[in-house]
């Protein structure tokens, strides 16, 4: 084997791994040690801003399998049948900073990036249906809400269902948490959703409206709540590590993906605001469509470049693909792409895991970072061979609004309320020991800091839900506080 010696960042032969140049072995530091210098500089500048949120996070590469036929309902390449498409996936907590418990009660993160053959399409999703807001002018406030006070530098329950309980529309998706999805197992035993509804568009060039359900292989597994605090103390990197040695072991986990559907006619009437974030459609009414499997085979590399450095957004569409009128989704789309710019640089899209699998001839040129070469012209239109857009994707924008300017919540329908489907969720859906630990779970997380006002509040709020829930929770609590 040929000797492999250490370099400096411009890859000549380092002088030392372990001695610095001194005037004499007792004297001062010469500033000529350029590689000394090299080494504390670049250690300095070693992190870069986490994000916010969604801080906490690992994950994978893997491909997409095609293994149903959807080829009447867009034309998306990524999802014709046969196809396989490489992917990367990033998991992760929202509230937590970078280093904090994998094991703590949060909705995780579930962001896959299909490089396909027409370009990066991000599926920027939770493990969740559904969402806490449905504007988003109340991001920003919900997150702050979810972090830190202030003063104390602290996380704040009593802030936490303050926000909540001012926010009736969270119910839904609080109840959720609360329950035991609120804390899977491993990232491998939790499903991923598009949570939005999106737009899918055909070859003939009709709409439909979309949801993304990534069902989970594995099944469905959660960890108590009494288990999941064990472990943030005792393995905080708990579902990173369990990830990282599946793939190792050759355990290569994957999800079904299934799509509800729903032509485009039929949201106009639909029971539901179909457009509403904190709402699912209930499967009864749109089935789940089988379209293929997304499996995660290979570990990266480089943890920094390939995941820290890693961004997804929901503005990352290809050809028979689309957004839709979700207030969220809108704003996501500007949002996720303004805060790589923010954090990783302007040019953040030619990080390699960043990067389309396809050739790129977008005019955007210039600014910090860039390492593609752009060639004349470098404006359009112009009469020099430059390339022009492609007046088939312009064309699928099909979906249309008027009225006046308004600042208003979404138009409610028949069934419309933010108590509904929480409370279908509590009666129908879980079981008697699934709801006693739904109760315990709220108990324990109110009784840690929750006080008046807020705290008659939130004895309303589950009563709003369901009334013997309700009823348990405001008798545990007071139990547990007097
Ligand atoms: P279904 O009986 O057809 O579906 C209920 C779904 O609930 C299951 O398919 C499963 O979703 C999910 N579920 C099971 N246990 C839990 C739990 N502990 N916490 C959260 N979700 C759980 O009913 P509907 O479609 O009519 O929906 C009824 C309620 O179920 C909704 O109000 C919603 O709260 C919840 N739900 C609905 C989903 C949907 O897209 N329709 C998706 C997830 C939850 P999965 O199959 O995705 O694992």
């Amino acid at each position: 084997m040929t000797e492999r010696y250490t370099t400096t960042d411009a890859g000549g032969p380092a002088p030392s791994d372990d001695q610095s140049l001194t005037v004499g072995p007792d004297g001062p530091i010469l500033l000529q040690d350029h590689y000394l210098i090299e080494q504390m500089a670049m250690f300095n500048r070693e992190r870069i801003p986490e994000r916010q949120p969604h801080a906490k996070g690992g994950g994978a590469f893997g491909h997409f399998e095609v293994t149903g036929d959807v080829s009447r309902y867009t034309r998306a390449a990524v999802f014709q049948p046969g196809a396989t498409t490489e992917t990367l996936i990033r998991f992760s907590t929202v509230a937590g900073e970078r280093g904090s418990p994998d094991t703590w009660r949060d909705p995780r993160g579930f962001a896959v990036k299909f490089y396909t053959s027409e370009g990066n399409f991000d599926m920027v999703g939770n493990n969740t249906p559904i969402f806490f807001i449905r504007d988003p002018l109340k991001f920003q406030h919900f997150i702050r809400s979810q972090k830190r006070m202030a003063a104390s530098n602290l996380r704040d329950h009593n802030m936490q269902w303050d926000f909540w309980t001012l926010s009736p529309e969270s119910a839904h998706q609080v109840t959720w948490l609360m329950g035991d999805r609120g804390i899977p197992r491993s990232w491998r035993h939790m499903n991923g959703y598009g949570s939005h509804t999106y737009s899918w568009i055909n070859a003939a060039g009709e709409i439909f409206w979309v949801k993304y359900h990534f069902i989970t292989d594995q099944g469905i597994e959660f960890l108590n709540q009494r288990d999941a605090d064990r472990l943030a103390g005792e393995d905080g990197d708990y579902h990173q590590r369990d990830l990282y040695r599946a793939i190792e072991r050759g355990e290569y986990p994957s999800w079904t993906l299934k799509m509800q559907i729903m032509p485009f006619e039929q949201a106009k009437a639909y029971r539901f605001n179909p457009f509403d974030l904190t709402k699912v459609w209930p499967h009864a009414d749109f089935p789940l469509v089988e379209v293929g499997r997304l499996t995660l085979d290979r570990n990266v590399t480089d943890y920094h470049t390939e995941i820290e450095q890693a961004a997804f957004e929901p503005n990352s569409l290809v050809p028979g693909t689309g957004l839709s009128p979700d207030k969220m989704l809108l704003a996501r789309g500007f949002s996720y792409a303004d805060a790589h710019r923010a954090r990783l640089g302007t040019n953040y899209k030619q990080i390699p895991v960043n990067s389309p699998k396809v050739q790129v001839h977008s005019y955007s040129k210039d600014g910090a970072m860039r390492i593609a070469n752009v060639s004349d012209p470098v404006y359009a239109p112009n009469s020099y061979g430059g390339p022009h857009a492609d007046p088939a994707r312009a064309a699928e924008v099909r979906w249309y609004a008027d009225g006046d300017m308004v600042r208003a919540a979404y138009t409610l329908r028949a069934e419309d309320d933010d108590w509904g489907q929480a409370g279908t969720l509590v009666r129908e859906v879980l079981d008697d020991d699934a709801r006693d630990r739904l109760v315990h779970n709220i108990i324990g997380h109110v009784c840690k800091g929750v006080r008046e006002p807020v705290l008659s509040r939130v004895f309303q709020y589950w009563r709003n839900v369901d009334p013997d829930l309700g009823k348990a929770v405001e008798a545990g609590v007071r139990a547990n506080l007097s």
